[in-house]
């Protein structure tokens, strides 16, 4: 059995994030939470349902412990300025690959 008070958590930090991708990209509609399929598994989270209003679970390539918001918006031009500062200073070691229509990864509570 996943335990509740960790995916009340997660609920928690899905709808913070989700709330934060909302405001940074009011033109985007955020429709889900991607992870990856063995971290759905253990958290007893089924594909397509819904854990927050118009937000439903969808398995994802991910690493283990990170998720990500999906939307319908494109993300390399929506960056603000701080992540563009970010990706300056990071640059000339490596640059963060960002696909079309999701955010980078973030750690969810294990
Ligand atoms: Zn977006």
């Amino acid at each position: 059995m996943a335990d509740t008070s960790k995916i009340a958590k997660n609920l928690e930090r899905f709808a913070q994030a989700v709330a934060a991708h909302d405001r940074e990209n009011p033109t985007h509609n955020a429709y889900g939470i991607g992870l990856a399929h063995f971290d759905m598994e253990r958290l007893g989270l089924e594909e397509g349902e819904e854990i927050l209003p118009g937000i439903t679970i969808h398995a994802d390539g991910g690493v283990t412990g990170n998720f990500r918001v999906l939307c319908d918006g494109q993300h390399e031009e929506g960056l603000t300025e701080a992540e563009e500062e970010a990706v300056e200073v990071i640059a000339t070691q490596s640059l963060p690959v960002v696909s079309p229509g999701v955010r980078p990864f973030e750690p969810f509570e294990r």
